[in-house]
């Protein structure tokens, strides 16, 4: 029995309109991400296509149905592109508006030459591409979300390889075999594609969510003014930076550090000039320790580092090298003022292993190091602790 084309036609595009309208509302409207903003123009493209291709077949305009296959493959290129947003590597725009035009014409001219052959090959290979193109890019990127995607991998695997099958039957038997019609038929071929609009509809919003989940708690654990660690995510890592330290019984510094007479640098230039300088101290930071350090702000205008597989000695150069950086950027250059820090240190090798204990002791260390005048770096010593 060969499926009905226009009842299956009619299925996918009130699927796809349905699938659009929730996509958009629930996922697009809440997140706006690429991802979610790619992924409607497929479903969308999907919609449009099934009605322009069901309206043309049912009342014989080629250039509806040559069109509907135009955009269904551009659908199926935005599905690659929003699968390639995921994985944040950038859209590829221009192969949209090509194999959309390319689809069209083969489509049109296939049909009024007799040819239909040509036309729907190019058609099927073009959708098969760009939903094989998702499914590579959902499988190089399967490490993180593998449960969520393996099924539209696996949905979406299948289906390219039908209609890329598909493409190479219509030219070996023709559109008109009897074998070809049972199993590569219209009405199925529109099947396929309502499975993989419902698996991946799905899919996507649940990527969608899981992308902005990851946005979000990224924005939850770094100070929004300096871009670093805020003081809870610090602390977090720390420990545990120390647990392993602990373990391999490595040195580690802690090192406190406060900005000098910066209420004057606000009275004196203005607040947007003070936050300007805690920026440039929080990149002065981060241009001079490793990528293995942890710098956070601790609050206000104090900051805190932990630097692993260094001792005391080694953090005070870490620690002067950083107000050497500062001075030479930063918003006060040309002001006649340089901004200073100053800093305590305090490490593993006394035999102290606790946190609290070191940033208590590093504490120690700063307020001696402002009472000996600012713009230094103090180790913890026992006149100090
Ligand atoms: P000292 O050398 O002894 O540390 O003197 P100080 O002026 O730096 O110390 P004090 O604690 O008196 O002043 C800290 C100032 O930091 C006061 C507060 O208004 C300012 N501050 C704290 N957080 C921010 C911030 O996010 N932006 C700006 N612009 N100022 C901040
Ligand atoms: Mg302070
Ligand atoms: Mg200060």
């Amino acid at each position: 029995m060969l499926l009905d084309k226009t009842t299956v036609l009619v299925v996918l595009a009130v699927l796809s309109f349905a699938k659009l309208v929730i996509f958009y509302v629930d996922s697009y409207r809440r997140t706006r991400t690429d991802v979610a903003r790619w992924w409607c123009a497929s479903v969308a493209g999907f919609c449009v296509a099934s009605v322009s291709y069901a309206i043309g077949d049912l009342q014989n305009v080629a250039w509806l149905v040559a069109t509907g296959a135009g955009v269904m493959a551009v659908a199926s290129g935005c599905m690659w592109i929003g699968t390639r947003c995921l994985r944040g590597r950038p859209a590829v725009i221009w192969p949209l508006p090509v194999v959309g035009l390319v689809t069209t014409f083969f489509s049109l001219f296939g049909r009024s030459v007799g040819e239909a052959a040509i036309g729907q090959f190019v058609w099927l290979t073009a959708m098969g591409l760009g939903i094989a193109g998702a499914a590579v890019e959902l499988r190089i990127r399967h490490t993180a979300t593998w449960r969520e995607i393996r099924s539209f991998a696996v949905v979406s695997t299948l289906a390219a390889g039908y209609y890329l099958l598909r493409a190479v039957g219509v030219v070996l038997l023709g559109p008109t075999d009897p074998l070809f019609l049972a199993v590569f038929g219209t009405g199925v071929s529109f099947l396929v594609a309502i499975v993989l609009l419902v698996s991946a509809t799905w899919v996507m919003t649940e990527l969608n969510n899981t992308q902005r989940t990851a946005v979000l708690r990224e924005q939850a654990t770094l100070d929004g003014l300096t871009g670093l660690l805020n003081r809870t995510r610090f602390l977090e890592r720390a420990e545990s930076l120390l647990r392993r330290s602990r373990d391999s019984n490595t040195v580690v510094s802690v090192v406190m550090s406060d900005l000098d007479r910066f209420k004057a640098i606000n009275d004196e230039f203005g607040h947007l000039t003070g936050d300007a300088v805690l920026q440039a101290f929080g990149d002065a930071c981060r241009l001079t320790v490793r990528s293995s350090d942890l710098v956070g702000r601790y609050g206000g205008e104090e900051f805190i580092m932990l630097l692993p597989s260094s001792n005391a000695a080694e953090a005070v150069r870490v620690a002067d090298r950083i107000n050497v950086v500062l001075a030479g950027t930063g918003p006060l250059r040309g002001t006649g003022r340089v901004a200073t820090a100053s800093f305590g240190i305090a490490d593993t090798s006394a035999g102290t292993t606790s946190l609290t204990e070191l940033i208590g002791r590093a504490d120690r260390a700063l307020y001696a190091a402002k009472a000996q005048g600012r713009n230094r770096s103090m180790i913890v010593d026992d006149q100090v602790a």
